[in-house]
C-alpha cells in the first residue's frame, strides 16, 4: 500500500482500478517485445512516421497560405527531421536488436537527440529543442494512436492516473466511465482542476511522481477532499473510504433538496449564484444545481475539443446551444481565452518563455483579427436567441479593451452588410484578473456593462505565483489581504459607478470565502455547478449585518493564515447555530 499527499482539486472519494495516461512528455515505460514482434513493431514506427510526415507537410501548406512562407519553413525544418534516415535507422535498430516497444525505442533516440542539442552553445540550435519534443509528441501520438482513443470508449469505470492531463485530453475522456484523476503536477486551479470540479468527480493534482508509483490496473483511492491517493490499498483502508465515499453521496443528495429555494439572506438579500461552464450541454447541469444562469461560458474548450479552430457555424452552434439550455436565463460567454496552460496545436508552437505572460488570451486574439472576428460574429449571432452578454478576458489597459471594442464594432457592421440577424445592444464586460485592470477599475467601470473578478488568475498575477506548478502552490492563496484588497477595490469601484460587478474564479465557489465576498460588496458570484447547493446553503443561513463584520475583520489582517484561520471558525460557527 502507497499513501501519497498532493492538492485537493476537486472533492469526493472514489474507488478503482488505475488507468495511467501517457504522460503529456510521453514518458513511455520501458516495455520490451519478443524477436518475432520487432517486424511488426517497426512497421508501426514506419506509419507513424509516414502519417507524421504527411501532417506536418499539410501543416506546412496551410501555413504557407495562410501565413507566408517565413512561417512555414519551421515546417519544412520538422519535415527535414522525420525523414531524417539516421533517426529511422537508429530506432529500428532499438527495436530489433534492443527488444524495445516502437513507442520506447523512439524515445530513447529523440532524448538522446535533444541531448546533443542542448549541450551545445548557440542558442539558435538549443531552441531547436523544442522542435524535436514537438516531433516526438506528433509521432508518438501516432504510434499510440489505438491507445488514445480508447479513452473516449471505455469498457468499465477507471480511476486516470497521469502526468498532467491536458485540457484537449479531458475533453475527448468517456465521462461515463471516469471515477476520478489524479496527476503528478497542477495547481488548485489548473483548467485539469476546472474540469474535474465541472464533471463533479474528484480529483487530486501535484503528487510528484505518482505514475511511477502506479503502473495501471491495481486499485486507487482517490480522497478528493483531503488530497491523498493511496495504491494498492488493503481491506481494512478500502472499507474506511468506502463509508466516507457513500458518506459523501449522501451529502449531494442532501444538498440537493435547496436546489429550488431562493438564494436570499436571512435578512432578504438576494445573492445571484451563477454557474461557470467549459461546455454549452454543461448549461443544463448548471440549471438543475439551482444557477441563475452562466456566470462564465469558457470558450476556450470548444476550441481546445478539435484539432483545428472551429468555424463560424460550429461555434455560433456551439453557443445557440448554451443559449437555448439556458432558457431565457442569461449566460456570460468570455471571448476565447486561449494560451498559458489552453493550448491547441493549431496555433503553432510557443514561442513565449513566459507563456502567462505572453501572448495569451485577449492579446492573442487583437493579433489574430480573423480568427477573432469570426468568433465575434459566432457570438453575436447567438446573441440574438437569448440574453448573452460577452466578456473580454486578461484585459490590463483601456487601450486593449477599447481595442476589441473597436472589432466588436467592426464584426457587428459587417453583418449588417450582410443582413445576418444579430444583437446590437449586447452588454459588454471585462474580466479583471490583471491588478493593474483592478487598479483601474473606476477608470474601467466607465467603460463597461460588468465586471467579472478573475481570482484564479488575480491571485497568479498578484503573488507572482504559476497557478499550475505544484512547486509554489503554497504560496497561491486567493485569501493573501493584497489579494483581497483589489477585490474590495474593484467591488466598490463597480459599486460607485453602479456597474455590475461579479466573481467567477474558483474561490467563488469555496464555502470559505462566502461571507467574506458578501461582505465585501459582492451580490453575483459564478462557480462550477456543483458548489452551488452549499454556497446557497451558506446565503441562506446567514445575514448582510454578519458578512459585513466578517469582512471587516479579514480586511484588517496582514498574513493569510491569520485570514484562513478566522474564517474557518468563522464557518464553523455559522454551520454550528444554523444546526442547533
Ligand atoms: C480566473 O482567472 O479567475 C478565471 C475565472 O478564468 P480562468 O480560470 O478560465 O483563467
Ligand atoms: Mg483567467
Amino acid at each position: 500500500m502507497i499513501t501519497k499527499k498532493g492538492i485537493s482539486a476537486s472533492p469526493g472519494v472514489a474507488i478503482g482500478p488505475a488507468l495511467v495516461l501517457d504522460t503529456e512528455e510521453y514518458r513511455i515505460p520501458r516495455r520490451t517485445i519478443t524477436a518475432a514482434e520487432a517486424p511488426a513493431q517497426v512497421r508501426v514506427l514506419d506509419a507513424a512516421l509516414e502519417a507524421s510526415r504527411q501532417e506536418i507537410s499539410d501543416l506546412r501548406e496551410a501555413a504557407a497560405r495562410k501565413l507566408g512562407e517565413q512561417t512555414a519553413d519551421i515546417f519544412r525544418f520538422h519535415e527535414a527531421l522525420i525523414a531524417d534516415k539516421t533517426l529511422r535507422a537508429a530506432v529500428t535498430a532499438l527495436i530489433e536488436q534492443q527488444h524495445y516497444s516502437a513507442a520506447y525505442a523512439f524515445v530513447q533516440e529523440m532524448s538522446k537527440r535533444q541531448r546533443v542539442f542542448r549541450a551545445v552553445p548557440d542558442p539558435y540550435l538549443k531552441e531547436r529543442v523544442r522542435d524535436l519534443v514537438d516531433i516526438e509528441k506528433r509521432v508518438l501520438r501516432h504510434i499510440l494512436g489505438r491507445a488514445r482513443e480508447d479513452i473516449t470508449k471505455l469498457s468499465e469505470p477507471v480511476v486516470i492516473v497521469a502526468h498532467d492531463i491536458m485540457p484537449s485530453t479531458a475533453l475527448q475522456l468517456d465521462r461515463e466511465h471516469i471515477l476520478a484523476f489524479a496527476t503528478n503536477v497542477g495547481g488548485q486551479t489548473s483548467h485539469t482542476a476546472i474540469i474535474a470540479r465541472g464533471l463533479g468527480i474528484p480529483a487530486v493534482v501535484a503528487l510528484n511522481d505518482l505514475t511511477a508509483d502506479v503502473s495501471g490496473g491495481e486499485t486507487v483511492i482517490i480522497d478528493g477532499m483531503h488530497g491523498i491517493v493511496v495504491a494498492n490499498p488493503d481491506a481494512e483502508t478500502v472499507a474506511r473510504y468506502e463509508a466516507q465515499r457513500d458518506q459523501h453521496k449522501r451529502q449531494t443528495l442532501e444538498l440537493r433538496g435547496i436546489r429550488d429555494l431562493p438564494s436570499v439572506t436571512r435578512d432578504k438579500t438576494a445573492i445571484r449564484l451563477l454557474s461557470n461552464i467549459e461546455l454549452a450541454d454543461e448549461t443544463r447541469n448548471a440549471l438543475d444545481s439551482g444557477a441563475e444562469g452562466v456566470g462564465l461560458y469558457r470558450t476556450e474548450f470548444l476550441f481546445l475539443a478539435s484539432e483545428r479552430v472551429p468555424t463560424e457555424d460550429q461555434q455560433y452552434e456551439a453557443f445557440r446551444a448554451a443559449v437555448r439550455h439556458a432558457r431565457g436565463k442569461s449566460v456570460v460567454i468570455r471571448t476565447v481565452d486561449l494560451g498559458a496552460d489552453k493550448l491547441m496545436a493549431s496555433m503553432g508552437p510557443q514561442h513565449d518563455q513566459n507563456p502567462d505572460l505572453g501572448l495569451r488570451s485577449l492579446r492573442f486574439c487583437l493579433q489574430h483579427l480573423d480568427m477573432f472576428k469570426t468568433h465575434l460574429r459566432a457570438i453575436l449571432r447567438a446573441a440574438a436567441e437569448g440574453d448573452v452578454r460577452v466578456m473580454f478576458p486578461m484585459i490590463t489597459t483601456l487601450l486593449e479593451l477599447r481595442q476589441a471594442k473597436a472589432t466588436l464594432n467592426d464584426v457587428m457592421e459587417d453583418l449588417e452588410e450582410d443582413g445576418v440577424p444579430f444583437r446590437r445592444d449586447i452588454p459588454i464586460g471585462i474580466m479583471v484578473e490583471t491588478p493593474a485592470a483592478a487598479l483601474l477599475a473606476s477608470s474601467f467601470a466607465k467603460e463597461v456593462a460588468f465586471m467579472s473578478i478573475g481570482t484564479n488568475d488575480l491571485t497568479q498575477y498578484t503573488l507572482a505565483v504559476d497557478r499550475a506548478n505544484e512547486r509554489v502552490a503554497y504560496l497561491y492563496s486567493p485569501h493573501n489581504p493584497a489579494v483581497l484588497k483589489l477585490i474590495r477595490e474593484v467591488v466598490q469601484a463597480a459599486n460607485k459607478a453602479q456597474v455590475a460587478v461579479n466573481l467567477c474564479g474558483e474561490m467563488a465557489g469555496e464555502p470559505l470565502y462566502c461571507e467574506l465576498l458578501v461582505g465585501l460588496g459582492l451580490r453575483q458570484l459564478s462557480m462550477a455547478p456543483k458548489d452551488i447547493p452549499e454556497v446557497k446553503r451558506i446565503v441562506r443561513s446567514t445575514t448582510i449585518k454578519r458578512c459585513e463584520a466578517v469582512a471587516r475583520k479579514v480586511m484588517r489582517f496582514d498574513g493569510e493564515r491569520q485570514v484562513h484561520n478566522f474564517l474557518h471558525k468563522s464557518l464553523e460557527e455559522l454551520r454550528r447555530e444554523h444546526r442547533a
